[in-house]
């Protein structure tokens, strides 16, 4: 197993020179996640970080401390008190804009999201959010939001249907008429609103 830096497996592969096929971790060509990482090895880091307790960000940012300290000890139990991927443990970030509650929340949010989904899991999660809210139209940057925290680097681009890949979330919800309706405000630009289709 070759041990990377920490800076190297946070990069995304799109920075880096090597083949942006293979896992920063292991060089093997399997499916990576935004950090380049391959299932392996993004479970070697999530527990590197927890024995680093580097909480914020990993999926254990959530857990009450005693939750934590436990799952750590359950980590160094089973696979060992040495990092896996990582170097050197993180050190805690010290700069100020590290610790403001605006990136506190962007990184917890990032923690919890979901990495693994389908076009439909997405279409599902937009139908729900509308559903759930009082009013029939729906202010789309609204759905927006909530999609974009909800799934993890949620990128239009890979979603919908093969043959209708779009850059915007709008776009690809918009492909499908038959669960969304969309329409454009009338006097304002870019506002724009969404209901079920019933
Ligand atoms: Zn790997």
């Amino acid at each position: 197993m070759q041990k990377v830096s920490l800076m190297k497996a946070r990069r995304t592969t799109r920075d880096d020179t090597r083949n942006n096929w293979e896992c920063v971790g292991c060089d093997l060509p399997l499916p990576l996640n935004e950090q380049g990482l391959c299932a392996d090895c993004a479970g070697k880091l999530e527990r590197d970080l927890i024995r680093a307790r580097d909480w914020e960000y990993s999926y254990a940012a959530f857990l009450i401390p005693e939750r934590q300290e436990a799952l750590r000890a359950q980590i160094i139990r089973e696979f060992g008190a040495a990092n896996e991927l990582l170097v050197t443990p993180k050190p805690k970030p010290k700069n100020k804009r590290s610790h403001s509650t605006n990136t506190k929340r962007k990184r917890a949010i990032a923690a919890a999201a979901i990495r693994e989904y389908t076009s439909e899991d997405v279409l599902q999660a937009a139908h729900d959010f509308i559903q759930k809210q009082g009013d029939e139209w729906v202010n789309f940057s609204r759905v927006a939001q909530y999609l974009q925290e909800r799934f993890y680097h949620l990128k239009p681009k890979r979603l919908g249907q093969p043959e209708k890949r779009h850059n915007s979330l709008l776009k690809m919800i918009a492909n499908y008429p038959e669960r969304f309706q969309i329409r454009k405000e009338a006097d304002q630009t870019g506002i724009y609103w969404i209901r079920l289709t019933s």
